[in-house]
């Protein structure tokens, strides 16, 4: 590993107050197919180091339907969605005693949380979770979040817990997010059929390169793979939340990752915004279009300015004041995402007032590049 890697994660490590774990499917459950007791215990053990180090955590946890699967007697049959559904229903319970048991005799309380994209993408039901998870923070309690499975629906779903860990840690503003799974770096190919296969420590930039590496190696239990874990750090990098990939049975990972021995960084030089900011310009969905004249769009991509209704020659879409918007340039480009202050019948083209405002404002991707 390169000093400037290890050094990457000490600082990281330096700066951290919370922590988002995610722990996969594969590391929960025994070679039976039954959840791991001894799996349960490690990791409880080192959120409990962390925590008498100061660091706050939030514990994604996978494994309910893989729980389930046992309990409802569908064994390890391929499983219809609903069955699924069910299985996860039934395991949830197996999973959180599982929890309570390890982290009790580390006199840790738990607490669960049941998530869909739905609650994420509505401002008013993000707000809630946010003061409900730093509720339990404060006294010292365990968030333990999970898909809420029995509801989602196939295509409302966030599908698999690398992507929901990730939308936790912008939710509680974590300083960094780490996926614990049964692999533990990103390889140059498949170290199982290559030979020569070489771990990366450290992925300042992930291009198409690393995006094909990633799609090289695969994993059992979970619906997650290297290839979700890559693409979960692609978009959480590009709002500025480092992420790292581990080996989940390492009985001091968590530590040893910091200390520059094990894992895969997926790092970013971006600043974590608030996380207001990741919400309007990462999570919530843009209800509509404002599309700006050459001179808003420069004066918006300085960063520095509102957007004031003498800027936008039309608006498409169907929105509300309040409700996040996409501001293009006359080519479609989205330059920036905001919370806008008039519903689209209000807009008129080169009108008056105010439309987003500075602090409600995010820049895309495509004008940071600049
Ligand atoms: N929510 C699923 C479960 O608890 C896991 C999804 C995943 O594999 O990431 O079983």
């Amino acid at each position: 590993m390169t000093e400037f890697c290890r050094e990457r994660r000490g600082e990281i490590r330096r700066r951290l107050k919370v922590l988002v774990v995610k722990v996969g499917s594969n590391i929960l459950t025994a070679a039976d197919g039954g959840l791991s007791s001894r799996a349960f215990s490690r990791i409880a053990r080192q959120i409990r180091e962390l925590r008498e180090n100061g660091v706050r955590v939030v514990l994604v946890s996978s494994g309910a339907i893989a729980a389930g699967r046992e309990r409802i007697g569908l064994g390890r049959k391929p499983l219809s969605l609903a069955q699924k559904q069910a299985a996860a229903s039934a395991g949830q319970t197996a999973l959180m005693g599982q929890w309570e048991k390890a982290f009790r005799r580390h006199d840790m309380t738990v607490a669960q949380i049941l998530l869909t994209p739905a609650d994420i993408v509505d401002r008013e039901r993000f707000t809630n979770l946010e003061r409900t998870v730093e509720t339990l923070l404060s006294l010292g309690i365990l968030p333990i979040v999970n898909e809420n499975d029995a509801v989602a629906t196939f295509e409302i779903r966030f599908g698999d817990n690398d992507r929901l860990s990730a939308y936790v840690a912008g939710l509680v503003r974590a300083q960094c997010l780490l996926l614990l799974s049964d692999v533990a770096y990103l390889y140059t190919s498949d170290p199982r059929v290559d030979p020569s296969a070489r771990p990366l420590p450290c992925v300042s930039r992930i291009d198409s390169r690393i995006e094909r590496m990633a799609g090289l190696s695969r994993s059992g239990l979970g619906t997650g793979g290297m290839s979700s874990k890559v693409g979960t750090a692609l978009w959480a990098n590009g709002w500025g939340l480092p992420v790292g990939v581990l080996k989940g049975d390492l009985t001091r990972g968590i530590v040893r990752f910091f200390e520059g021995r094990t894992g895969t960084l997926f790092d970013t030089p971006r600043p974590l915004p608030s996380n207001r900011k990741i919400w309007i310009g990462h999570f919530s969905r843009p209800r509509g279009d404002l599309y700006l004249d050459a001179g808003a769009v420069i004066a918006i991509r300085t960063g520095r300015t509102s957007l004031l209704g003498a800027g936008v020659t039309h608006a498409s879409g169907e929105f509300a004041a309040g409700e996040t918007v996409s501001l293009r340039d006359s080519s479609g480009e989205e330059i920036a995402r905001g919370i806008v202050r008039k519903g689209v019948r209000e807009i008129a083209p080169k009108g008056e007032g105010l439309l987003v405002h500075l602090n409600d404002l995010v820049l895309s991707d495509s004008s940071l590049h600049e």
